[in-house]
């Protein structure tokens, strides 16, 4: 583990551990519902504005769709985020550097077609595809223009459907006419990072000094003279405010009720920010037959109208590869259950790299975001329309209930900056409240 400095102190926590924990020991003037990005970064700005917090988590660690475990494939696999997105403008470049993490811009894209590597004609074909759906989405968006980018997206082409798969569902979750043109062109765009050891391990040790109460599920918050009553399956506890980070997904399958019955706008908000699924099938081998490239990429396609695919193969020199799929297939592989799903990937896997890599196949997994009851889905997208709920989301519900995370967040949503920025935000709301009060 890297040991932070005074300076990375400064840069990654903004605030002390003493700090963090006066606060969770103080009066609780605040319930924080979640310790995944979003709800880690309320609590360390609560503790800076010396605000009391109680945090809250269903599972028995914290990260939320930030996890790293090395248990499944005996090597570190990130079965939620991996990238550090739009990294010229994502605090936690700088946030993980300073704690002496090291980042590494991924490897070059190949691309595999109809049994073959693609030549420079056809990965040219690719890339004028990619600028031409860029360009279309853009002009939507300048327009202000909040439809399916399938209603302005022909995929009859072949390079054109590749694009189109790339943007909708191995990037968005979801199959293009459910990925709102608005909503893309308002995401911020830029190079990525990888993160050695696993993004989710990196942003645990970023939250590990946040007092967290782990395994304590809130089933219920109710609106009471002066604050809010939070119900968990550990007993109760009442505040004068709560910030709730559960995902769309959650709140909208009852994961967490509240009383009286959230009300317009927010009840049709979490709706329509709805979950998008994307889902990882890691492979690992226990001799060499991936070839020495590192952390490089593989999209490929069998057939002009065959599903497209992608691998990121070999990440950090590792004998593994990991597959990525989104939508529908997602959902089909999820419920064909996780051998079927492992060999789905190690067929393609196989049929680029050759057979050698079924006999060094030695163990898989696949993770199951979108029936795990504390995320619901992997993260979220707006039904195309609806974008402008995302701001919706973040407004104080009678002046007691802030949400966040991810999904809150029109300009950063689905990313971990995004659920950064989303904890902060309704700390600082939160803190209004408070202070009005004391
Ligand atoms: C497969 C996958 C790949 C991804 N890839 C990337 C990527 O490469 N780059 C990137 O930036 N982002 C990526 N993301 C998205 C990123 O992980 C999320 O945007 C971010 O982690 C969301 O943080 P959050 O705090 O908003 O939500 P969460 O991490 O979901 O945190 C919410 C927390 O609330 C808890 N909770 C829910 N209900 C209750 C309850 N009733 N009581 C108590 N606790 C509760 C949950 O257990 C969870 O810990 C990926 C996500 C997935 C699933």
């Amino acid at each position: 583990m890297p040991h932070p400095s005074r300076r990375s102190m400064l840069a990654g926590l903004a605030v002390a551990p003493l700090l963090l924990r006066r606060a969770a020991a103080a009066p609780v003037e605040v319930v924080v519902v979640g310790a995944g990005v979003a709800g880690l970064a309320a609590a360390m700005e609560l503790a800076r504005r010396r605000i009391g917090f109680r945090l809250l988590e269903a599972r028995s660690r914290i990260g939320g769709r930030a996890w790293t475990e090395s248990r499944s494939l005996g090597v570190p696999f990130d079965r939620g985020c991996t990238w550090l997105e739009a990294a010229g403008h994502n605090p936690f470049v700088t946030i993980l550097r300073g704690r002496g993490h090291r980042l590494l811009r991924e490897g070059p894209e190949r691309l595999w077609l109809d049994g073959r590597w693609a030549g420079g004609a056809e990965r040219a074909a690719l890339a004028a595809a990619q600028d031409r759906l860029d360009r279309v989405i853009a002009a939507a968006g300048r327009a202000g223009r909040d439809v399916a980018v399938g209603v302005l997206w022909e995929t009859t082409d072949r390079f054109a459907r590749i694009a189109g798969a790339i943007a909708g569902p191995l990037e968005a979750g979801v199959e293009l006419d459910r990925l709102s043109a608005l909503e893309v062109w308002n995401q911020p765009g830029g190079g990525e990072f990888l993160v050695e050891g696993g993004l989710g391990a990196a942003l645990a040790g970023w939250g590990a000094a946040v007092p967290v109460e782990l395994d304590t599920a809130v089933t219920r918050i109710a609106s009471i003279r002066g604050g809010v009553r939070v119900e968990t399956d550990r007993g109760a506890l009442e505040a004068a405010a709560a910030i709730v980070t559960a995902s769309p997904g959650v709140l909208a399958a009852g994961g967490l009720r509240f009383e009286p019955p959230l009300a317009e706008p927010w009840a049709s908000a979490i709706r329509n920010v709805a979950m998008g699924g994307f889902e990882k099938i890691a492979l690992a081998f226990d001799r060499p037959v991936l070839g020495r490239a590192s952390s490089w990429t593989l999209y490929g396609q069998e057939g002009p109208a065959g599903e497209p695919f992608t691998f990121l193969v070999r990440p950090f020199g590792q004998e593994v590869a990991i597959a990525f799929v989104g939508g529908a297939l997602s959902a089909e592989l999820l419920g064909a259950g996780e051998g079927a799903a492992i060999a789905w990937a190690l067929d393609r896997l196989a049929a680029v790299l050759g057979t050698t890599v079924r006999s060094g196949f030695a163990r898989g997994t696949a993770t199951r975001w979108q029936i795990d009851p504390w995320t619901r889905g992997a993260y979220s997208a707006a039904i195309p329309g609806h974008w402008a709920d995302r701001a919706r989301l973040a407004e104080p519900i009678d002046g007691r209930i802030f949400l966040a995370g991810e999904a809150t967040e029109p300009e950063l949503c689905t990313v971990v900056q995004g659920a950064l920025a989303s904890g902060r935000r309704a700390a600082r709301q939160v803190a209004r409240l408070v202070r009005g009060r004391r």
